[in-house]
């Protein structure tokens, strides 16, 4: 048995702070790895120890395998806690940790290598007798034979990078037509973000549930499992929301796919903690997909409803600490359920957003609900990092009470500054079907309209009345003489103040007149509304609107407001009185739809172009992005290098009309 006094987490975020307070809790003294970006981040601070590693892209930093254990030996760290990401699932980091007598808090680098390969994990578990998604993964990779195996699987089917994760690489068939060029595009993707371009092939299981098992195993060869945890709701084929228990598992099949997941976790010889991931067909059949050999990001799930820390027993495991649990002694009580609190903008594809968060404010707190955050007040998020900013998990006695406490704490939480998907997580949670447990992997998508961001005029109005009594408010308070004036007191009594705000697509004349006692007629459109200013104070106002007192929380960043109310959130623009010519012509550019960085360049000056064709791939967090043409014409300029950084709305590239 080892005993550990100092451990080196290498990682950032919300996880990276998660496994230090374990190890605070354990007395275990913690080291952080931070990278230019994370000097002053939540993680780097909250360590009792930081080790700089390097420039902000992850592949200077927190890639470098041997700036990390560097790190360790400077600092003393006898073990490192890889967390989830970067090198979580690296053999190689595996091996240099052992080789270089630090522990690596995970599995042996051996099952990490074997797991790494979805093709070998398959064989490897259709040997143990576990079933596994009928498909092909054999070492014929050549495109020809590819083809002939995947029409011999038949349609649909789902392609899938060997080496991958993330979601790249995968590519659903669903015509014979589409199929070479989705080999080949697969292949290309796989090469780009793996180093390996292998495919395996496997049949696409319609309205299928992702349910996976959380397993732990220790040095002696005990394994057991910690349930399951459903996460069918997916976007881009990456989870967003997970509970456990499963809505869909009946207390048989539970145990039948326990047992499956320990025998999977056998096969391999599995220590540490390990999730084995299953696809459950509407038949109830189950098929194994993969095994993350690395904590999950939804493991609090499983921690809520067994009590359990799953860190402490990493720690533990790799100490050389034998379980002191049975599969007898794991007990699951009541529900509990994950939401991810991304910067990403549901209403655009899920693409990842960028900014400065610039304000903060974790739900309300609550028995049962445990908010995993790396993010505070000023937090920059830039384009190198994964986009998830928070975790906020509960647990009650039953599904339903944890969901009404999950669905309140979201509607508490306020994130401004930043684009994010807090809204598409309430309308999630508060949607008929998922409250019913009636729900499959392609929920977000067939259910898109009804949970992006619906017209909500009231909201809107209300939000334009509190911009505009907030910025009065706090004119009065700044004014330094005659701070007695009547609020909108003007030397030409026929005319309210007014201001011109932008909330969405819409702009809002506002315009109000006091009535007495801080209540104010406000006109806005053909709208009017009796306001009264019921306090007022530098964060906020407290409204009441129609006999409804509500706190107006105001943020603000330049010419913007960020409000939010339990109502919900705006951002609010003030815009010029008088608005500004806009450019029309014949020619048209291409924006950036996302922050990034420019991968690749397809066109140059000169080049032909037609409606829809590939101009420049961005990448940013993880996602790719092809930039495409919106007209047909030449090339007039392209305003963008390789590897340069872009913000959305940057002009990339300028097309003119032929003859234009
Ligand atoms: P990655 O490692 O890139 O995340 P996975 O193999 O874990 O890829 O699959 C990601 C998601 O894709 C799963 O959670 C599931 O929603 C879907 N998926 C994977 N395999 C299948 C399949 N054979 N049929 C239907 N859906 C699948």
């Amino acid at each position: 048995m080892r005993s550990f006094s100092k451990i080196l987490i290498a990682n950032r975020g919300e996880i990276a702070l998660r496994v230090m307070r374990t190890c605070r809790a354990m007395g275990i003294s913690t080291v952080a790895v931070y990278s230019d970006a994370d000097a002053h981040s939540p993680h780097t601070r909250f360590a009792d120890e930081a080790v700089h590693i390097g420039p902000s892209a992850s592949n200077e930093s927190y890639l470098q395998i041997e700036k990390i254990i560097d790190g360790a030996r400077r600092t003393g760290a006898e073990a490192i806690h890889p967390g989830y990401g970067f090198l979580s699932e690296n053999a190689d980091f595996a091996s240099a940790c052992e080789a270089a007598g630090i522990t690596f808090i995970g599995p042996r680098s051996e099952s990490i290598r074997e797991m790494g390969s979805k093709s070998i994990a398959r064989r490897i578990v259709a040997g143990a007798g576990v079933p596994i998604v009928p498909g092909y993964n054999g070492d014929d990779q050549n495109v020809e034979s590819l083809r002939s195996q995947a029409l011999g699987v038949g349609l649909p089917l789902l392609i899938k990078a060997s080496g991958g994760g993330g979601g790249k690489g995968m590519r659903i068939v669903r015509e014979v037509s589409a199929l070479t060029e989705s080999l080949e595009s697969a292949r290309r993707e796989a090469d780009r973000a793996f180093g390996d371009g292998s495919l395996l092939i496997e049949k696409y299981i319609e309205d299928a549930r992702h349910v996976e098992f959380q397993i732990m195993g220790d040095n002696q060869g005990n394994l057991i499992h910690l349930f399951e945890r459903e996460c069918s709701i997916q976007r881009r084929h990456q989870k967003v929301v997970e509970e456990s228990p499963s809505p869909a598992l009946t207390p048989e099949l539970r145990s039948r796919m326990g047992e499956a997941a320990v025998a999977v976790g056998r096969s391999f010889g599995y220590t540490n903690a390990g999730t084995v991931e299953f696809i459950l067909a509407p038949s109830g059949e189950f098929y194994f997909i993969e095994v993350n050999t690395r904590l999950q990001v939804e493991h609090p799930v499983t921690e809520m409803i067994t009590g359990l820390d799953l860190v402490m027993l990493q720690i533990e495991i790799a100490a050389g600490k034998p379980l002191s649990l049975t599969q007898e002694d794991v007990k699951c009580r009541g529900h509990a359920i994950e939401v991810r609190l991304y910067a990403e903008d549901p209403d655009n594809d899920f693409l990842p957003s960028t900014g400065i968060i610039h304000h903060w404010n974790p739900p309300s707190v609550m028995d049962g609900l445990r908010i995993d955050a790396g993010i505070e007040a000023k937090t920059e998020i830039g384009i190198h990092y994964d986009p998830l900013l928070a975790k906020v998990i509960s647990h009650a006695a039953d599904r339903e009470t944890a969901l009404r406490k999950l669905t309140y704490g979201m509607k508490t939480l306020s994130v401004q500054g930043i684009q994010t998907n807090r809204d598409f997580l309430i309308r999630l949670l508060e949607h008929t079907e998922f409250r019913e447990g009636r729900y499959h992997t392609g929920f977000v998508t067939g259910r898109l309209g009804e949970l992006i961001a619906q017209e909500d005029p009231a909201l809107d109005l209300a939000c334009a009345a509190a911009a505009a009594l907030y910025l009065q408010e706090s004119r009065r308070a700044r004014a330094e003489i005659l701070p007695h004036i009547p609020a909108g007191y003007r030397n030409n009594p026929y005319r309210d103040p007014l201001v011109k705000l932008q909330i969405g697509a819409n702009t809002f004349d506002v315009s109000y007149r006091g009535t007495g006692d801080d209540t104010y007629a406000v006109s806005c459109g053909g709208e009017r509304l009796q306001v009264q200013v019921v306090s007022s104070e530098p964060g906020g106002l407290r409204l009441m609107v129609g006999c409804v007192q509500r706190l107006f929380q105001v943020t603000e960043a330049d010419e913007t407001l960020y409000l939010h109310s339990s109502a919900g959130s705006r951002r609010v623009t003030r815009l010029p009185r008088y608005p500004q010519q806009n450019a029309a012509s014949d020619h048209e550019t291409a924006s950036a739809s996302m922050p990034g960085q420019v991968l690749k360049i397809l066109v140059n000056v000169g080049h032909e172009v037609a409606i829809g064709d590939p101009l420049i791939i961005l990448e940013a967090m993880k996602m790719e992005q092809t930039i495409r043409a919106a007209m047909a014409g030449v090339v007039e300029a392209v305003l963008v290098k390789m590897g340069q950084v872009v913000s959305p709305g940057d002009v990339l590239v300028e097309i003119a009309a032929i003859g234009a």
